[in-house]
């Protein structure tokens, strides 16, 4: 750690243990700046790299940057958080919003897609610009234009609309908003008497694990049933520190679910991807999904072809236990629910017809 920090920019050099684990000192030293990416840009051409970020911007904690060990795209953390310059290859002609999420919007930054929930994003920001997002169209924007106005629309429009049951709090990610905002806003929700479940979506405890703080756990726990899914997307960032604020969330009795990307050349190969889901299991986070990579612009060099995903998901349903066990999907705009890829697959498609005869038994 003290080598990185070094590298990083002054502020960093003279840090102290305590301003390490400090959710506040972390965000606001996180790596914006190219320059302050000096000998942690590996073999990256700097300008290259400032051209991209000024499409997409970069930002980077200092504790996800101490996960980086090799400074080269052949590094997962590395892979996940340094700008390329494949994210401006528009070439491909995919869409900048694949979800079709802009056009279901009832009020603004409000997804209502499916009739029994809805999707509130609270914030364009995040701790880490991660590279794969299928939200990177957010980021340029401007952010924490009047939220409370925002919060407001959306609470009026939940309130009124009895058939939704359950709330995602999504972003960017929620997590970087003050407690008390949040509050204010769970609060809000929790007031509907038709709002049963409440979700957060939040990246922190991979990203900024320190956020996760006795007082934020203290609070979240008032608001429950409240879930917290994640994003882990590779066994590496399954550290001391993110075990720890899972566990804290845990403790406060929220669930905490993993909701993996399928990244090329991070996560992609039977061994990696058993590894992060033996090893979420190990710190009772429940494997929940395995997303496969959204076709957003900016994306076209993580995504796989659905069918070594299929290939791959086969193999370790052969080696894994069921609570291990993500369901493999694509999310697709226009279905009415998340699409399961394991009904591709020609191995279970041969072992249904084999056991053909227990099946008819039930007819
Ligand atoms: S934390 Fe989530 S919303 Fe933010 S950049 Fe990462 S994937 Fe996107």
């Amino acid at each position: 750690m003290k080598e990185l920090r070094k590298k990083l920019d002054r502020s960093c050099v003279n840090a102290t243990a305590g301003d390490w684990r400090d959710w506040r000192w972390q965000f606001k030293n996180r790596v914006t700046k190219i320059d302050a990416l000096d000998g942690l840009a590996g073999n990256r051409n700097k300008d290259e790299i400032k051209a991209v970020a000024s499409v997409y911007p970069m930002a980077i904690t200092p504790y996800y940057l101490s996960l980086i060990q090799e400074h080269n795209e052949k590094d997962p953390v590395f892979a996940q958080c340094v700008p390329t310059s494949l994210e401006t290859d528009f070439s491909t002609g995919i869409a900048e919003d694949p979800l079709d999420e802009d056009t279901h919007m009832p009020v603004p930054k409000l997804v209502h897609r499916y009739p029994d929930r809805c999707l509130a994003m609270v914030t364009e920001t995040c701790a880490v610009f991660c590279r794969h997002c299928n939200r990177k169209r957010f980021w340029s924007r401007p952010n924490h234009i009047n939220l409370k106005a925002r919060f407001q629309k959306m609470i009026r429009y939940i309130a009124a609309s009895p058939q939704i049951r359950e709330v995602i709090i999504s972003g960017g990610d929620p997590l970087t908003l003050d407690d008390a905002v949040l509050e204010n806003l769970l609060a809000g929700l929790r007031d509907i008497p038709h709002v049963e479940v409440l979700r957060i979506g939040s990246r922190v405890p991979v990203v900024l694990p320190m956020r996760v703080t006795k007082d934020l756990c203290r609070m979240l726990k008032r608001f429950r049933p409240l879930w917290l899914n994640t994003q882990f997307n590779h066994p590496r960032e399954i550290t001391p520190e993110a075990a720890r604020a899972c566990q804290m969330l845990l403790d406060a009795g929220i669930p905490v679910s993993n909701q993996s990307v399928l990244l090329k050349g991070i996560n992609d190969s039977p061994d990696i991807m058993k590894d992060l889901l033996r090893g979420l299991q190990k710190i009772s986070v429940r494997p929940y999904y395995l997303f496969h990579c959204d076709p957003a612009r900016g994306c076209a060099h993580f995504r796989t072809d659905p069918k070594s995903g299929v290939a791959m998901m086969e193999k370790i349903w052969r080696q894994c236990s069921g609570l291990c066990l993500p369901q493999y999907v694509l999310d697709v705009p226009g279905s009415s629910g998340k699409i399961p890829l394991n009904i591709m697959s020609p191995a279970l498609q041969k072992d249904l017809k084999k056991h053909q005869h227990y099946f008819d038994k039930f007819q």
